[in-house]
């Protein structure tokens, strides 16, 4: 049995191994996609700033 945390909400997970957990290193899809959305967030803002035109399409 190990032990690790999530990375979003650091709420201790429990596992034989991590195929146990389809969300690993995360708790629950929600904290994966919390994760992943602000990770996304700040790479798209360093490789490439956003455009007026990009900023109306994230509204479809
Ligand atoms: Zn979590």
């Amino acid at each position: 049995m190990s032990k690790i945390k999530c990375r979003n909400c650091d709420k201790e997970l429990f596992y034989n191994s991590i195929s146990d957990i389809p969300t690993f290193p995360f708790c629950s899809e929600r904290c994966k996609l919390i994760d992943l959305g602000s990770w996304f967030d700040e790479k798209r803002r360093i490789e490439e700033p956003i455009t007026n035109d990009q900023l109306e399409n994230t509204d479809t």
